[in-house]
């Protein structure tokens, strides 16, 4: 255990309050900050995809007291099932096995839980505005002067951005996204249909080259399935933004005549609210922090869906970001601290996908019949020891 080493009165701004955000605030609240979240949605985001807490992050969440509440929340899928183009099922395996995951150690959960539980935590410690966002900030030789959309002003010593891979404050500070946008050669969505097929606690995956969807039966309701589709194109596809009809348009266009539920899993898309579009990509920065302001998880280093470490990340960079301003009088020395001793996770985490290179997705007929034999001979594999990557980083001490 160590004790802080800064001034105790400094104020920190975090913008965001999803899974870097939160978790930053507690630790930073046990540093001895005073911290403000502020959030753009009025209350914390529920609901959501199933999502990761694996290897170093889980270290994070124990020594934050939530780990029980997040094994709770664990959803214990059993199978993962791969389909060729007609449905006829290639191999199905324990998850971990395809995953990387560690059984009996990792953590999947719905995105809304590892929120709420990770709030909780700080809640009645920090302060947290909703339904707000910073406007714009001017960084002083003392401070960042701060006005928020509801029109007040307010002066932090630092501002953090937690607000995820299109991060507004990566925009103010940094400059516009493309800098650090690298995309993986695949676009996507994702969206919730009636479970009329009674799948139960397993993931289905259907690929063809260049084609991949998913239905997801979490468990956590029976009455409700994650469909998701993925597609490659070597370039990113344009003018999809916020169209919700042109990104169905293009989706039952690419699917147009599969095989297997993808009738039913498209005729499901044109009702659903909640469909989310996006391309596959990362956020790859040269450097995390400039001046008072600094980024971490998906803003300063999103590893993108394909590695599953997106919300690990958030959780261990937060901790780490927090470690080293806890440890450091001088926010500079911090934040280059906060790099030196992050960024090898991070580069290591990001590292295991590359371009059209998702073993989950193979974009070529021979990419996937090597992937589909390879699949076959693991049925019988033991189980997994964990990819290395998700363990890389040993924490610092915990502080008193
Ligand atoms: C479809 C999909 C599937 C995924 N699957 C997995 C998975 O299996 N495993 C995994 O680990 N990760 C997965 N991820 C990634 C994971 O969701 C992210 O990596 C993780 O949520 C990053 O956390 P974060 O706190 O950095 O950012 P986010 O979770 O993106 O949170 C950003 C927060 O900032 C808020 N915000 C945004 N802009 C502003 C603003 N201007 N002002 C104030 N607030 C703002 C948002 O409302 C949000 O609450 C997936 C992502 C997607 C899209």
């Amino acid at each position: 255990m160590t004790s802080p080493t800064h001034p105790s009165t400094e104020t920190v701004l975090i913008s965001g309050a999803s899974i870097a955000g939160p978790t930053l605030a507690y630790w930073l609240h046990r540093y001895g900050f005073e911290v403000t979240i502020v959030e753009k949605a009025r209350t914390p985001r529920g609901g959501g995809y199933p999502i990761d807490v694996r290897g170093t992050a889980i270290e994070v969440v124990r020594r934050m007291g939530v780990l029980p509440r997040l094994q709770a929340a664990n959803l214990h899928i059993e199978r993962f099932t791969f389909v060729d183009a007609d449905g006829v099922t290639v191999a199905s395996l324990p998850p971990h096995e395809v995953t990387g995951s560690v059984v009996s150690q990792d953590l999947e959960m719905g995105r809304g839980d590892l929120t709420a539980a990770l709030y909780a935590a700080v809640r009645d410690d920090v302060e947290f505005l909703f339904d707000d966002s910073i406007d714009t900030f001017e960084e002083r030789d003392d401070g960042v002067d701060v006005e928020f959309r509801s029109g007040s002003r307010r002066r932090f010593d630092l501002v953090i951005g937690a607000d995820g891979m299109h991060s507004r404050t990566r925009r103010l500070q940094f400059g516009a996204e493309e800098q650090f946008h690298r995309y993986l050669g695949y676009a996507f969505g994702v969206f919730t249909m009636p479970n009329t097929l009674g799948l139960s606690h397993e993931l289905t995956l259907w690929n063809t080259p260049g084609r991949a969807a998913a239905l997801y039966a979490t468990g956590s309701s029976e009455d409700v399935l994650y469909a998701f589709v993925n597609f490659h194109r070597s370039e990113p596809p344009r003018g999809l933004h916020g169209d919700r009809d042109a990104q169905r348009a293009l989706i039952s266009e690419i699917y147009a005549q599969a095989g297997w539920e993808i009738p039913a899993i498209l005729r499901a898309m044109q009702d659903a609210e909640d469909l989310f579009f996006d391309t596959a990509g990362q956020i790859r920065m040269p450097s995390w922090s400039k001046g008072r302001v600094a980024l971490v998880g998906d803003a300063a280093y999103a590893p993108s869906f394909l590695t599953g470490q997106g919300s690990s990340l958030a959780i261990v960079g937060a901790y780490m970001l927090a470690a080293s301003l806890g440890g450091n009088q001088d926010h500079a020395a911090a934040f280059r601290a906060y790099e030196r001793d992050t960024r090898d996770f991070v580069t290591r985490n990001q590292a295991l996908v590359d371009t059209g290179g998702a073993p989950l997705f193979p974009i070529t007929a021979s990419a996937l019949e090597q992937r589909n034999t390879a699949l076959r001979g693991q049925v019988a594999m033991p189980p997994s020891a964990g990819e290395p990557a998700h363990s890389a980083l040993t924490l610092p001490v915990e502080i008193s």
